[in-house]
């Protein structure tokens, strides 16, 4: 009850998309909307790394799904929509949902557009785009680190940036080894932004565009993205 309270009184959207480069805290930003306002929190990263374990997918999804993760490809428009579909679908009548990185390109958007319209959903959706330029972004993918006890990831951001031991349990830090620099740089290329201007200008001629600066600490950005999906 205090959910359904809190989205009316805050006129907040029920499908939220946040956009944004890689490393732009939108993964971060999308949690603090799930905690604070009981939305469900949808990372396609998250939905395809789950799935590596699987046993039950074809060749063609093994492929997909090594060729996201491991070399930072885009998955194909086709598979992305069927997971993000399927997550409208299941919560049309629930809880609101806060969809991190569904959205990466113009083709995606369009088709989103399209089946929310089919489905007269489309006043229900905001984007909300949380942009850090691609100098940033990959300082902050190659610098952050991980806790070796406890895994936290500790982002390259504000004071963050001068931790020697973990903040949580006082464990080494390093560098996460998977942050490999042709990676990332492929990975920016990719989905910098400058590779998402294009849906960026798609969502602003939509109207349904909230524009965040991402370049603050956590905290300052988390103000902004309040202010975006409340207004
Ligand atoms: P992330 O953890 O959000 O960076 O996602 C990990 C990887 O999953 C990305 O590098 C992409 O290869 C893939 N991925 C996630 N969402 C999408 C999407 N909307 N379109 C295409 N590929 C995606």
């Amino acid at each position: 009850m205090k959910i359904i309270f809190h989205n009316i009184f805050h006129n907040m959207k029920k499908f939220l998309i946040f956009i944004g480069p890689p490393g732009s805290g939108k993964g971060t930003q999308a949690k603090k909307v799930s905690a604070k306002y009981g939305y469900k929190h949808v990372s396609t990263g998250d939905l395809l790394r789950n799935m590596i374990n699987r046993t039950d997918l074809t060749d063609e999804e093994k492929v997909i799904i090594n060729d996201s993760i491991q070399l930072g490809k885009l998955a194909p428009d086709w598979f992305i929509l069927k997971l993000v579909f399927n997550v409208i679908e299941e919560n049309i009548f629930g809880q609101g949902v806060v969809f991190d990185g569904a959205i990466r390109t113009v083709n995606q958007a369009e088709e989103l557009q399209n089946y929310l319209e089919k489905k007269a959903l489309e006043k229900e959706f905001l984007a909300v785009a949380i942009m850090i330029s691609d100098e940033e972004a990959f300082a902050r993918l190659t610098k952050r680190r991980v806790c070796e006890a406890c895994q936290e990831i500790i982002p390259w951001v504000g004071k963050a940036k001068d931790y020697i031991k973990c903040p949580k349990c006082g464990g080494n830090l390093k560098i996460r080894h998977d942050d490999n620099e042709e990676v990332i740089k492929d990975r920016i290329d990719r989905q910098g932004s400058v590779a998402l201007q294009p849906i960026v200008d798609y969502y602003k001629n939509l109207n349904k565009l909230k524009i965040v600066d991402g370049m603050g600490t956590i905290e300052e950005v988390e103000v902004e993205v309040d202010r975006a999906i409340k207004s």
